[in-house]
């Protein structure tokens, strides 16, 4: 669910990111896909969000 125009259960960092909230670091969107550009993945940094989108 949004609050103030952010989902507070998606907690992100990423501020060049389309769906950044700016001013506090979490996600606009409701829901975001979380997936993998490795085959085996075993670490963190295997994840990726798929819901990503560069701000223009
Ligand atoms: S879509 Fe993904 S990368 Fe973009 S703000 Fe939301 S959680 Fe972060």
């Amino acid at each position: 669910m949004l609050v103030n125009g952010k989902n507070e259960c998606i907690q992100c960092s990423i501020d060049n990111c389309a769906y950044h909230a700016k001013s506090e670091d979490y996600c606009t969107l409701e829901k975001i896909k979380v997936g993998t550009h490795e085959k085996n993945p075993t670490k963190k940094e295997c994840t990726d969000c798929e819901s990503f989108k560069n701000q223009a």
